[in-house]
C-alpha cells in the first residue's frame, strides 16, 4: 500500500494499492499493443495532440499545482510556474518536432542515402518527486511525439500526481496505452526492465537509484538515460557585479526549497569580493518568506519528507564537527529546514563533497579566480557550473576547463526546452530537451539506396 502525506501538516492524503504482477503484465501488454499503431501515426497528428495537452495543462493548472503542493510541499506560486513551463515545453515541440524527426539526407556514393529516426517502443520512466510534473513531461512530451509509448514509475510520495498525469494524456486524446502509470515499489522495477516488451529506461533521481537501474538495464542490454544528482558550483569572480546578480544567486540555491538537482550548492567566492558577497547574500536570504506552501507569498516551503530534512541536518552537523560555521539559519523543525548559510567550508566536508538537497548554501573563500575554478571542478558530479563576472570576454579561456553538462555565465543553471540538459560523471549521461533529447529514444537508422 502507498500512502501519501502532506509534509506541511503530516496529514495523510490518500492510500493506493500497488499493482499486482498480473496488472503489471496487462499494462505492459497494453503498451506493446498501442505502440503497433501509435508508431504509424503521423508526426503532424502527434503534435496536434500536444496542442490538446497544452490546453488541458492550462485549464487544470490550479488543480495540478495544488496537488503538487499538497503532496510534496512546493510553494504554490512555484507549482503554478512548473505547469507553465510544461506548457512551454509542449509549444516548443509543437513547433520543432517535425523538423527534428524528418529524414536527414546525407550525400554519399548511393543514389539516395539518409538517416531516419524510428521510435524504439515501450520506454520506462522512473521519476523523482522534486518537480513532479516537469520531470515526467520533459521525458514524455518528446518521447511520445517521436512515436514511443511511455510507462511511468513515479516517486511514491507523489502518486496522486502520477495518476493525474496519466489522466491528462488520456483526456488530451492520446490512445490509452500511450502513457500509463505503474503503481509499483522500486524493487519491482527489475522484472519490468527484464521484460522483452520494454526497450529502454530513463531515470531521474539519485546516484544510488541510477547505479541500480543502469546495472539491471546493462544486464539486459537496454538503452538508458540517467539524470542524477548534482553539486553545482556558483563561482563569483572578483569582478562580479554582486548587486546586479544577487537575487539570481539566491534563487539558484533556494528555489523549490533547495530541492533541485541543478541548484547552486557550493558558492565559491574570490577573496577580494567575499565580504561584500556574504553580506548581500545574507541580507537577501533573510528576506525570503518561509511558511505555508499553499499561501501565495511563501517562497520557502517544507521539504518533501521529514527524513530528507533530517538527512540534510546531519550533513550540516557533520560539517560543523569538521570546523564549518553556521553563519545563518540551521535549526530544523520537523520537515522544515530554514534557508541556511555555512561558512569556513573546506573540500573534505559533506557540504562540499556531497549533494545537499535542501536550502543550505556552502560558502567557500578562494584565493583568486583561478583557485575558484579549481575548487569548482573538484566534484564527483558534473551537472553544471555558473560563473559571475563582468569580464565575459575572458570567459572563453575557462569554458574547456569545466567538465560539466552546462556552463552558465551571469545566470543560474536552468533547463530550457531549446537547450540540451544532462550531466557528466556521477550526474549521469544522456540528454533531455531540445533536438538531442527527442533523439535519445529513437533508432538512428541508416538507409542506403543504390
Ligand atoms: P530517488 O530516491 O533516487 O528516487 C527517484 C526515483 O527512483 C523514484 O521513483 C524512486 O522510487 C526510484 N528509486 C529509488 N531508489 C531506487 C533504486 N535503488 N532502484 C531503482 N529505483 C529507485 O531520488 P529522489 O529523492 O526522488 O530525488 C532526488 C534526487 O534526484 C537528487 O539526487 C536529485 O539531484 C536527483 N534529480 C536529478 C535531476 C536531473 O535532471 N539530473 C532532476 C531532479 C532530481 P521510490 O519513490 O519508490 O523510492
Amino acid at each position: 500500500m502507498i500512502t501519501t502525506k502532506n509534509p506541511y501538516n503530516n496529514q495523510e492524503i490518500k492510500s493506493y494499492k500497488y499493482h499486482s504482477t498480473k496488472e503489471v503484465e496487462n499494462i505492459l501488454d497494453k503498451a506493446e499493443q498501442t505502440f503497433i499503431t501509435w508508431k504509424t501515426v503521423s508526426i503532424k497528428k502527434r503534435t496536434s495532440l500536444l496542442e490538446n495537452l497544452a490546453n488541458k495543462l492550462e485549464d487544470n493548472k490550479e488543480e495540478y499545482a495544488n496537488l503538487m503542493t499538497t503532496e510534496m510541499g512546493k510553494p504554490i506560486s512555484q507549482s503554478i510556474a512548473e505547469i507553465d513551463k510544461c506548457i512551454w515545453l509542449c509549444d516548443f515541440y509543437i513547433k520543432n518536432a517535425e523538423d527534428f524527426l524528418a529524414d536527414n539526407i546525407i550525400k554519399t556514393d548511393a543514389k539516395e542515402s539518409f538517416i531516419s529516426y524510428d521510435p524504439l517502443g515501450v520506454v520506462l520512466a522512473v521519476m523523482p518527486w522534486n518537480y513532479p510534473f516537469w520531470q515526467v513531461m520533459r521525458f514524455a512530451v518528446p518521447s511520445l511525439t517521436a512515436g514511443n509509448v511511455g510507462l511511468l514509475k513515479h516517486a511514491s510520495n507523489v502518486t496522486g500526481t502520477a495518476l493525474a498525469i496519466q489522466k491528462l494524456f488520456k483526456d488530451a486524446g492520446y490512445p490509452e496505452g500511450c502513457f500509463q502509470t505503474l503503481l509499483v515499489d522500486h524493487n519491482q522495477i527489475e522484472d519490468i526492465i527484464e521484460s522483452n516488451i520494454l526497450k529502454a529506461v530513463t531515470l531521474t533521481g539519485s546516484e544510488v537509484a541510477g547505479k541500480n537501474i543502469a546495472a539491471i538495464a546493462g544486464k539486459n542490454l537496454k538503452k538508458t538515460v540517467l539524470e542524477l544528482g548534482g553539486n553545482n558550483a556558483c563561482v563569483v569572480f572578483d569582478d562580479a557585479d554582486i548587486d546586479k546578480h544577487i537575487t539570481t544567486m539566491v534563487k539558484a540555491r533556494m528555489q523549490n526549497t533547495g530541492q533541485s538537482c541543478i541548484a547552486a550548492k557550493r558558492f565559491i567566492v574570490s577573496d577580494k569580493i567575499y565580504d561584500k558577497f556574504l553580506n548581500r547574500f545574507k541580507e537577501e536570504i533573510t528576506n525570503l518568506k518561509s511558511g505555508n506552501p499553499s499561501e501565495e507569498d511563501t517562497y520557502i516551503g517544507v521539504m518533501a519528507r521529514e527524513d530528507l530534512a533530517e538527512e540534510l541536518e546531519q550533513q550540516v552537523k557533520d560539517s560543523v564537527k569538521m570546523g564549518a560555521k553556521i553563519y545563518y539559519g540551521g535549526k530544523r523543525n520537523k520537515a522544515y529546514y530554514p534557508p541556511t548559510i555555512i561558512t569556513e567550508v573546506n573540500e573534505n566536508m559533506p557540504v562540499f563533497k556531497e549533494e545537499t538537497f535542501g536550502p543550505v548554501a556552502a560558502v567557500i573563500k578562494a584565493k583568486n579566480n583561478d583557485q575558484a575554478i579549481d575548487l569548482a571542478v573538484n566534484s564527483r558530479f558534473g551537472l553544471g557550473t555558473m560563473i559571475f563576472t563582468e569580464n565575459t570576454s575572458k570567459i572563453y579561456d575557462v569554458i574547456n576547463k569545466i567538465p560539466d553538462g552546462a556552463l552558465f555565465i551571469n545566470d543560474m543553471v536552468k533547463s530550457d526546452p531549446r537547450l540540451p540538459f544532462g550531466g557528466t560523471k556521477a550526474s549521469g549521461y544522456g540528454r533531455e530537451l531540445s533536438k538531442e533529447g527527442i533523439l535519445e529514444f529513437v533508432n538512428i537508422k541508416t538507409v542506403y539506396i543504390n
